[in-house]
């Protein structure tokens, strides 16, 4: 027998996608169909599911507003913990504040998900990243600084995950890092390339490398691994 699959859908957001999201993603609500078929259909059998969401305060840290300056701008900000370290931002404009239209998955995703959250056939969970003020989150897993963990891997954990599969966006930036820390966490990590998208589509290239230099294997969503996820 082999391992314990879970699914993880990151950052379906309203935010993250046309025509109306701040940070919208090109073409970002053609996926949402094909992932919700992977909710959905009795073909797959997922172990557990996970979708993530950036949930900001305001005032949060990674938006150009909070600094007074123009979106896309780069800025060096200093480790919460006052270490010392710095680190090169792009600041963003302000995306995903908490309990706004714009942090809200689409509804057709939601009334999905929602029905697997109550329902429970599975281990379903949302996990929330960015909520402190203080720091940027790429990652479902951690902080940019690696000092915050949310409940992700612990939650894999617990229910015996072994492989984790993702989606979502943006594929150059959360599903990215969700992936590398998922790989770091010790889980074996695909990512299904079509059902992502990403904010900079000419660095592909680079950015599949990325990946595979971090131990995330990237796939298709007509691969032939797909098969190992299907009853
Ligand atoms: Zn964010």
């Amino acid at each position: 027998m082999g391992g314990k699959t879970a699914l993880l859908v990151v950052d379906l957001q309203e935010d993250f996608l046309p025509p109306d999201g701040s940070l919208a993603v090109a073409n970002g609500r053609e996926i949402i169909k094909p992932i919700i078929e992977l909710l959905t259909s009795k073909k797959y059998k997922w172990d557990a599911v996970i979708a993530t969401k950036d949930w900001h305060p305001s005032d949060h840290i990674s938006f150009a507003k909070t600094h007074a300056v123009t979106p896309y701008t780069t800025k060096l900000l200093s480790s919460p913990d006052h270490s010392g370290e710095t680190k090169l931002h792009t600041l963003w404009p302000v995306h995903c504040v908490q309990n706004t239209l714009g942090s809200e998955f689409p509804k057709e995703f939601n009334d999905v998900f929602e029905k697997l959250l109550g329902l429970q056939t599975v281990p379903t969970k949302i996990v929330l990243k960015g909520y402190l003020q203080d720091r940027e989150y790429y990652s479902c897993f951690e902080d940019v600084w690696g000092l915050h963990k949310t409940e992700c891997a612990q939650y894999l954990r617990d229910n015996g995950i072994t492989d984790v599969v993702a989606v979502g966006i943006a594929y150059d930036f959360c599903v990215m890092n969700s992936c590398i820390d998922s790989a770091k966490n010790g889980f074996k990590t695909y990512v299904i390339k079509d059902l992502t998208k990403a904010v900079f589509p000419d660095k592909d290239e680079e950015t599949t490398a990325n990946y595979e230099k971090h131990n995330v294997t990237v796939i298709t969503s007509t691969s032939e691994k797909l098969k190992d996820w299907q009853v």
